[in-house]
């Protein structure tokens, strides 16, 4: 029997997951490792924040989903791969053998980029322990009479999720983002300020933190950001373990991949999603991304199983975002073109739980 390790319970993996729901493989032992028990769906996350949807509703629930695929569900995180003896080691001590290995891990959050930051701020990642910060958020915020929340960086995460906070907490919060360069796609950049203007989000741009301090950001211009809490939303790293392993990866750490999401040194390890760089087509970190590598990616595990030649996969160039705005109103971007509204919302809200329906098992 040839053992399948699915390394993550990402974006890309949950669909490999309902592919063998849908039609199992024969013969194979599959295993998926996953530190939670389910996946955060990310995109749903800021309305999770603003109160639109219950936690349960963002999630994916993967221990159910592993075993109506047939996969044993090992709850830990990998920090290591042997890959002489094909052995993934995990951080609670268990060493788990595999034929083909596929990652899809996500990335890791770049908290080592600002001095300070590992002890004195809140990171976005992983989201697990920012659902939990949240918590704390909340009842700091329920006590006090004014809090301060100042986030660093300002992509399309951080905005949004200071745009939800906003909403949920009113008036009782100042709520500031700190943002190095524009790091928004598309035209979705100057309309997104001006929302931030309209609902009071105070927005330094061009700035760079230099070291974050207890209750303090010191911005490189010497300028002091003073806050109660101070959340890190800027672009994420990759995981340490995956080069330490061997595998090729590109200048970032990020494993690096060919046509068939396969890794260019090791032919039988695959990798989707954030963790990974499909060589040949430089496409942004995001999980749009993500789920579209789904389906190629459980195609070609079946193939590489079965000694079939791999299909080649070319990502799209473009991608659809939806950006909310923390109220039930939202912009949506195609390149260069943007459009707003509350129906954006809507129409946000109907792919993101479309997307989670059809991970739903009866
Ligand atoms: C607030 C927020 C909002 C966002 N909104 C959008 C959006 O609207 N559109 C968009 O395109 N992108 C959005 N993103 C970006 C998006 O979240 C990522 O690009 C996406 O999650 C990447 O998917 P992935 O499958 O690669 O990894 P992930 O979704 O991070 O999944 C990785 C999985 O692997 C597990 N894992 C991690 N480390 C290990 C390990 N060592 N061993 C085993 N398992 C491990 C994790 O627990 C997780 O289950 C948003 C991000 C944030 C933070």
């Amino acid at each position: 029997m040839k053992k399948l390790l699915l390394l993550g319970g990402g974006h890309a993996h949950v669909h490999v997951l309902k592919s063998l729901v849908d039609a199992p493989l024969r013969d194979v032992e599959i295993t998926l490792i996953s530190p939670y028990a389910r996946q955060v769906y990310s995109g749903m996350l800021p309305g999770w924040v603003a109160g639109h949807y219950t936690i349960n509703e963002c999630v994916i629930p993967l221990s159910p989903l592993a075993k109506k695929a047939g996969a044993i569900f090992h709850q830990s995180a990998a920090d290591g791969i042997d890959l002489q003896r094909n052995i993934v080691h995990c951080t609670d001590g268990s060493k788990i053998l595999f034929d083909v290995l596929a990652i899809d891990t996500g990335p890791v959050a770049n908290l080592d980029m600002i001095p300070g930051a590992q002890d004195n701020a809140i990171a976005i990642r992983p989201i697990e322990s920012f659902i939990d910060s949240i918590a704390k958020i909340k009842s700091q915020v329920e006590v006090r009479r004014s809090t301060h929340i100042a986030f660093i960086g300002a992509g399309a995460g951080g905005v949004e999720l200071a745009l939800a906070m906003r909403h949920t907490f009113g008036n009782r919060v100042e709520i500031t983002l700190i943002s190095a360069e524009n790091t928004l796609p598309g035209k979705v950049g100057e309309r997104l300020v001006r929302h931030l203007q309209a609902r009071g989000v105070n927005l330094i741009p061009n700035e760079t933190a230099a070291r974050v301090a207890p209750g303090a950001v010191l911005l490189e211009s010497a300028r002091v950001v003073s806050a109660d809490i101070i959340i890190i939303a800027t672009g994420t790293a990759a995981a340490a373990w995956p080069r330490d392993a061997g595998l090729t990866t590109d200048a970032r750490g990020f494993i690096a991949v060919n046509d068939f999401l396969q890794s260019t040194s090791h032919p039988h390890v695959f990798a989707a999603g954030d963790c990974a760089t499909m060589m040949n087509f430089a496409r942004p970190k995001s999980g749009v991304y993500a789920v579209r590598a789904g389906p190629p990616l459980a195609e070609n595990l079946r193939r590489f199983i079965r000694g079939e030649p791999l299909k080649s996969y070319r990502p799209q160039k473009r991608s659809l975002y939806l950006v909310s705005t923390g109220d039930k109103y939202a912009i949506a971007s195609w390149g260069n073109v943007a459009i707003e509204g509350e129906w954006v919302w809507r129409w946000k809200d109907k792919i993101d739980c479309g997307f989670m329906a059809k991970y739903a098992l009866s």
